[in-house]
């Protein structure tokens, strides 16, 4: 059993070669229902023993893993995928109750990490190496693509079961054994989702899973046995992992935090541009590395789009997202947790007293029935200046400042000036527009009237500047390289001296 259950609250266990393990740990972290306040369940801060164990399991594990044929690995990332499937609607349940997402937040988030595990399932067919023959006379060469060994994955509380999704099922296939330290926050869905795993046939200590905080972080990013390290989560941690990590031998790859720049042409569809806009600054409670939270309409576009903006959004319903009856589900659900939400109120008191006007205040938003629920109402500031907090940093909640700015060349110097990069967007008809955007602006990922373009299991992840650490990105075809080491090999048969008749081999014969 992952979890030892009292009541109502659930003490979680170690994932360590199948079995469920305490962990010798003796502090606790504590997770809550988002929508409630209420205490659903302990996780232990693991510290260097439990990492030291579920390492070295891992480490045993991979030198059979990595002899086990590729389309057996990759097989049981089908029969993972048909129990995800089948499960999809625990798994979302559980998802919503330990982060607080709406329900159909939280199935798009695992439908999302479904994907990965499908993208997985091929990736016999794009792991093959190279090889050309005769690069010189009677030379051949070929890479060919070798697993790293044990793998890490550390992830961030906003999705509990997509973020790990991205990680283990591309290790597993290219051969690497892997740990998983899911967010101390959110442990619950990565346990669950891990049962399913070993249902599907995980050999034992091939994922492994360890819990806790910066300790445990630690010593994963110090243990020998490790080789690489996927990290994402917040640009100050994602850069500390980074140095540490490399400094100490590893492959490491880290996303970070991030400011998206939603802009707005004149021209754009209004009515759609006011839906997508609200599903992007509002969806997930803005909780989302490629939430649009930063609009910068253009010209007469803001008076064109903020009325209908405010009017729209003011009409969400904010309320537990905890509930049996779909009927009653709202549009937007709580903040992770209780200092979250002190914080990010802190940053809207901070952007009024900067002087960015408050077009629409979610300070004081009551929710029936859950009087201890983490809630914040969507908030919208009209009239931001570049250089003010709400402009300039991450707020990570349902808050959308908007700078209005006079030209598009405005809005990609506004850009430039960000330190991050994940994603941006551009709302317009105008091909001329969009292309001098898409060429320009300083973020990895782009969208043209799309509201959140984060790259599908597909394509790599492709964060850039402060939202990145590393050189090769999450998912995708990047995500084989990272989880991969190539090995070239040159090989050179002589030709038989057909003149000396000293035949070396016993089956070839040379003409005449
Ligand atoms: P976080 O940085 O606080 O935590 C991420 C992970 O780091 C967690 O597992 C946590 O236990 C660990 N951690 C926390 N403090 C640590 C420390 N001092 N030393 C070592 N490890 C530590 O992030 P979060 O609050 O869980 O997640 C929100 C952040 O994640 C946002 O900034 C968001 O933009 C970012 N994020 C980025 C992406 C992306 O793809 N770029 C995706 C999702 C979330």
């Amino acid at each position: 059993m992952a979890v030892t259950q009292s009541k109502t609250v659930t003490t979680c266990k170690l994932l360590i070669g199948n079995d469920w393990k305490e962990s010798q740990a003796t502090e606790f972290g504590e997770v809550f229902n988002p929508s409630t306040g209420d205490l659903i369940a302990k996780v232990p801060m693991c510290g260097a023993d439990d990492v030291d164990a579920a390492v070295r399991n891992a480490h045993e594990a991979y030198l059979e893993w990595k002899e086990v044929p590729i389309v057996e690995r990759a097989r049981l990332m089908f029969r993972f995928k048909n129990l995800l499937e089948s499960n999809y609607e625990e798994i979302a349940r559980c998802v919503t109750r330990e982060h607080g997402k709406t329900l159909p937040e939280a199935r798009a988030s695992v439908q999302r990490g479904i994907e990965v595990v499908e993208f997985a399932c091929g990736i016999p067919s794009l792991i093959v190496g190279e090889s050309m023959e005769n690069i010189a006379r009677n030379v051949d060469c070929e890479t060919i693509k070798h697993p790293l060994g044990v793998c890490v994955g550390i992830t961030p509380f906003n999705f509990p079961a997509m973020v790990p999704l991205w990680m283990y099922p591309i290790a597993l296939v290219c051969g690497n054994s892997f740990v998983l330290k899911p967010s101390e926050k959110v442990p619950l869905s990565s346990m669950l989702i891990a049962e399913l795993l070993i249902k599907a046939g995980l050999p034992k200590g091939v994922l492994n899973i360890v819990h806790g905080g910066k300790d445990c972080v630690n010593a994963l990013l110090m243990h020998p046995q490790v080789k690489a390290i996927s990290f994402v989560g917040s640009t100050a941690i994602a850069k500390y992992v980074y140095e540490v990590g490399t400094a100490n031998g590893k492959r490491v790859q880290a996303a970070g935090g991030a400011k998206n720049h939603i802009i707005i042409m004149p021209d754009a569809d209004m009515d759609q541009t006011v839906q997508a806009l609200q599903a992007s600054a509002f969806g997930c409670a803005g909780e989302r590395c490629m939430a649009g939270s930063l609009a910068l309409p253009v010209g007469e576009a803001a008076d064109l789009l903020i009325p209908k903006l405010v009017e729209s959004t003011g009409k969400m319903k904010v309320g537990r997202t905890d509930i049996d009856d779909e009927k009653l589900s709202p549009d937007m659900g709580p903040l992770i947790s209780a200092d979250h939400l002190k914080r990010v109120k802190s940053m809207v008191d901070q952007g009024a007293a900067e002087g960015a006007t408050v077009a629409l205040d979610g300070r004081d938003v009551k929710v029936k029935d859950a009087p201890n629920g983490y809630f914040l109402g969507p908030t919208i500031f009209d009239k931001a200046k570049p250089d003010m907090s709400i402009v300039r940093e991450e707020i990570f909640g349902p808050v959308l400042s908007m700078v209005r700015v006079k030209t598009i060349e405005d809005a990609i110097k506004i850009g430039q000036e960000c330190p991050f990069g994940n994603g941006a967007v551009i709302y317009t008809n105008s091909g001329r527009a969009a292309r001098e955007f898409k060429r320009h602006f300083n973020a990895g990922m782009i969208g043209i009237n799309v509201g959140v373009p984060a790259s599908m299991a597909w394509f790599p992840f492709t964060g850039w500047n402060a939202s990145f650490f590393g050189d090769l990105h999450i998912q995708g075809r990047e995500g084989i390289q990272f989880y991969t080491q190539q090995k070239m090999t040159m090989t050179r048969w002589f030709a038989p001296k057909a003149d000396t008749g000293k035949f070396q081999d016993p089956v070839w014969k040379p003409k005449g």
